[in-house]
């Protein structure tokens, strides 16, 4: 049976919180606080830990922005490569820097989506990969036969490198 606790429910929760983190002992906080030793207990075990991951998560929002920054560089490098790449007419060169930007712009959505606390990051939905494929995808014109085919697997999702 589901039962709600008194201590995520107090008043002075972030008060309760602030002295569990400061191990003060549950009788003693729950005196203070007139709350139950026991539900001080149980809100320590079950409850505590995801709200100090919450306050992490808080902290580190501008690392996450940070990490935007550099899809964002990456995405120029990108550019850059397929733009040499292109004019050089070198088909070979310019994929293999997709198949890197992928895999970092993968890596950098998925440390993102931990620091949001989202369970899964659909890389194929993100804005930054969206961008980075139009962009692909447009210095992939001179080559329409694998700009078709690279259309296809990115789509599908199938990109195995
Ligand atoms: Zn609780």
């Amino acid at each position: 049976m589901p039962r709600v606790c008194t201590i995520c429910t107090h008043p002075e929760r972030e008060a309760i919180n602030q002295a569990l983190i400061a191990n003060e002992p549950y009788r003693v906080i729950a005196q203070r606080y007139a709350a139950s030793p026991d539900a001080v207990y149980r809100h320590k075990i079950d409850h505590l830990p995801a709200k100090l991951a919450q306050a992490e998560a808080a902290k580190e929002t501008a690392l996450a922005d940070d990490l935007l920054g550099q899809v964002k560089a990456l995405r120029n490098k990108a550019i850059s490569i397929l733009g040499k790449a292109e004019a050089a007419g070198d088909l070979r060169t310019a994929l293999l820097g997709i198949r890197e930007a992928r895999a970092c712009v993968e890596l950098l959505l998925e440390v993102e989506g931990e620091l949001h606390r989202h369970p899964v990051v659909n890389v194929l939905i993100a804005p930054e990969w969206l961008e980075l494929r139009t962009v692909i995808l447009q210095s992939l014109a001179p080559f329409p036969d694998a700009r078709a085919a690279l259309a296809r697997t990115l789509t599908d999702g199938h990109y195995a490198g």
